[in-house]
């Protein structure tokens, strides 16, 4: 099990995670590509805010269950809550420091296909 620090690119959300890293995933619905993003998933438990959540702002869409956080000062996606998994977080890779994303597999998942309105 690892420790990891994450950040957005202002320092205003600091956060955690204990993880051991198996795979990394990408998804192809409509707001993870506009993202780009590259995740890894966590329990809740292995994970920690260390800044107010005050310092993030909320976008929810479709079935408005999965929560999609990010830094209200600069933008950047941090993490969100899953909408299969509540209890689980997704994690931007990228805002984990000295974490090895070339050394872990990375899965593709279909997310285009559980969005009730495919074309958004
Ligand atoms: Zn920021």
């Amino acid at each position: 099990m690892s420790q990891y620090a994450g950040s957005c690119h202002c320092g205003d959300v600091l956060f955690e995670i204990n993880t051991t890293p198996t795979e990394i995933t990408t998804c192809d619905c409509s707001l993870c590509k506009i993202k780009n993003a590259v995740m890894i998933k966590v329990h809740e438990t292995a994970f920690t805010l260390q800044t107010s959540w005050d310092k993030l702002s909320l976008y929810q869409w479709n079935t408005q269950i999965a929560k999609h956080y990010f830094c209200s000062r600069c933008g950047i996606y941090t993490f969100h809550r899953k909408r299969a998994q509540p209890d689980h977080f997704g994690i931007n890779v990228h805002c984990l420091k000295d974490f090895a994303i070339d050394e872990i597999p990375c899965r593709e998942t279909d997310g285009a296909t559980m969005s009730l309105e495919p074309n958004l």
